[in-house]
């Protein structure tokens, strides 16, 4: 990826993924398919990225689209 200490990224339905093997890639992927999700319920890519970088302006990493998509990725594992 080479952004930052990103590992994962998601821009509508695609989702990109560090090409480095972890142990934390299944993590990742669950992460950025929550992303998809939250994707799914705007009205675009445009809409999605809009609301996406409000919700980061306002409230940094602990945006609600990111400790949602890090709680249903955790869960996932769990299961
Ligand atoms: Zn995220």
């Amino acid at each position: 990826m080479g952004i930052g200490e990103a590992t994962g990224m998601c821009l509508g339905y695609a989702v990109f993924l560090d090409r480095e093997p972890s142990d934390s890639r299944d993590i990742v992927l669950l992460h950025e398919l929550r992303h998809v999700y939250q994707f799914e319920g705007t009205d675009g890519l445009a809409s999605f990225i809009r609301i996406y970088l409000e919700q980061l302006s306002e409230y940094g990493y602990l945006m609600p689209w990111e400790v949602d998509a890090r709680d249903s990725a955790s869960l996932c594992i769990r299961a």
